[in-house]
């Protein structure tokens, strides 16, 4: 497949824009390089099951998959608005590592320990992916070449040293500091001044897991229906315009679209991010980059990026670009903004200015879900039967399959075939947080913390100064991080 050929039925053609032949849209270059699956059929009238799930990206589908798996005669139903994979889990950067948002403040209110044993199951997370990806036989491209973050001003060695010494606390001994020569024997991003690698990282293609697990999940027997938007969730009832389906548990995951769901306006946040592809780099050009190891690279701005080299040698990169749209509202197709494009394409050429002139073939956008305390959470309403996993701001990829084996357990625990386990103890279970601002409060802030991100960076690199912009810290405040 060519690369600038665009995504098959599965999603819009995306637009290509003349001044530099990219294809902005089309949901996302893993799409398009995919041939078109045949489309499941929509919920056809009322029905009824034991567990309904809403979305069809991993949260999704990783919790339908081991909910079959553990009980096979549970009626499991999926009903996805457009097709599986059409959410941020068809359009990621394929870093799937151990991060994940909100640790700290878990550590803070449910002590250090407790965060320690929250990791320590995030490590294993990338680790389970892994095994079941290859156990389900799904060629996702999967390399673990482990996550490098580099620094490249001062501020910023500081800020990774810090972080460094922070993971380490939390049990991961295993993670490297690197000086600059260290760094450029793995990538050489230009001026690169110290990195941290871990080896709880893989590289990955986003759709060729989400599509081997759709398919996995159908083998197990639970149900999917496409293009069927659920308008509204109540206890025991997932609500379409075909029909209801009824069912004991409802479980909610539908991650940066949660807000078009009826009365969920303002509990997580659409954030957005863009990604850019270039087109595959020539032996030449690698020999001047490295990154022979494949590890997922990124950088340690405040307003940061994250890239990966994919299977067939293009580096895909991307970050923030316009944070946040007015009311709540999600992009079309995955189309994202010219300046966005062109800030994405500098940040590229910041690391390695001898791609100047190389093509970017793709640029696209998704949403992630941003609670109000940006921590990820997985909850079951044992009086409701509702449950919702999510929030994972930028770092869903391998959580969410932790949210999913969670939700298992919660099921079954509520349910009587099991009590209490390793999973459902870990501080995210549960977790209740406040809802966003209304507007115009909502935008004005995200746009506010943002600027002073960007602003933050810019003060760094041009005073080479060793603290953190001060701006930093208000943008935190900002966030309410
Ligand atoms: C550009 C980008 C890059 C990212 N890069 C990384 C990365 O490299 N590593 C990482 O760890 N994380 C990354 N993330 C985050 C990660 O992709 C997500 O956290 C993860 O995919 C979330 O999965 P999900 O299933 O919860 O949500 P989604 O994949 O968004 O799935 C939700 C699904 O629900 C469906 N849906 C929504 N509302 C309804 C409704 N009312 N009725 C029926 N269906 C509905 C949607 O169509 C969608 O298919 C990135 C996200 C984006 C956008």
């Amino acid at each position: 497949m060519s690369s600038t050929e665009s995504a098959g039925s599965a999603g819009s053609a995306g637009s290509t824009t003349d001044a530099s032949r990219t294809v902005n849209g089309g949901i996302s270059l893993w799409h398009a390089q995919q041939v078109a699956p045949t489309p499941r059929e929509p919920l056809p009238g009322n029905a009824s099951a034991d567990v309904v799930i809403v979305g069809g990206g991993y949260t999704g589908l990783w919790t339908a998959y081991y909910l079959k798996k553990a009980v096979p005669f549970l009626r499991i139903t999926v009903l996805e608005q457009k097709f599986c994979g059409y959410g941020a889990s068809g359009r990621n950067g394929g870093w799937l590592y151990n991060g994940i948002a909100g640790r700290d403040r878990y550590a803070r209110v449910h002590g250090h320990d407790a965060a320690v044993r929250l990791q320590q199951a995030m490590n294993e997370t990338v680790t389970e992916v892994i095994r079941a990806a290859a156990e389900e036989h799904i060629e996702a491209d999967i390399h673990q070449g482990g996550v490098l973050e580099v620094a490249y001003t001062p501020a910023q060695l500081a800020r990774l040293k810090d972080f460094h010494a922070t993971e380490l606390s939390y049990g991961e001994k295993d993670r490297e500091l690197y000086g600059a020569r260290e760094t450029a024997e793995r990538v050489r991003v230009a001026d690169a001044v110290g990195s941290t690698w871990t080896p709880h990282g893989a590289r990955l293609h986003p759709v060729k897991l989400l599509r081997g697990l759709a398919a996995a999940v159908e083998a197990l027997g639970v149900t999917l229906h496409e293009s069927t938007p659920v308008t509204e969730i109540r206890p025991k009832h997932a609500v379409t315009p075909y029909g209801t389906v009824r069912a004991p548990y409802i479980l909610r995951c539908t991650e940066g679209f949660t807000a078009s769901l009826k009365g969920h306006k303002r509990t997580w946040l659409p954030m957005n991010s863009s990604m850019i592809a270039t087109a595959p780099l020539t032996p030449e050009q690698w020999d001047t980059i490295g990154w022979e190891g494949r590890e997922t690279l990124g950088d340690m701005a405040h307003a940061y990026m994250y890239a990966q080299r994919t299977a067939d040698d293009r580096i895909a990169l991307g970050g923030r670009g316009v944070p946040y749209r007015f009311g709540s509202r999600t992009d079309n197709d995955g189309r994202t903004q010219p300046s966005t494009i062109e800030a994405l394409r500098s940040t590229l050429l910041r690391c390695f200015p001898q791609l100047a002139g190389v093509e970017v073939t793709h640029a696209w956008s998704g949403v992630l879900g941003v609670p109000r305390d940006w921590c990820a959470t997985v909850t079951l309403d044992r009086s409701t039967g509702l449950g919702w996993a999510g929030g994972y701001v930028g770092s869903g990829v391998a959580t969410t399959n932790l949210a999913a084996r969670t939700l298992r357990d919660l099921i079954q625990q509520d349910s009587g075939q099991s009590g209490a386990t390793e999973l459902t103890t870990l501080p995210w279970v549960n977790h209740k947080v406040r809802r966003w601002e209304p507007e115009p409060l909502r935008w004005i802030g995200v746009q506010g913390m943002y600027a002073t991100y960007r602003a933050a960076d810019h003060r760094e690199r041009t005073t080479h100064s060793a603290e953190s912009s001060r701006l930093a810290r208000v943008a935190d405040r900002i966030a309410g991080r």
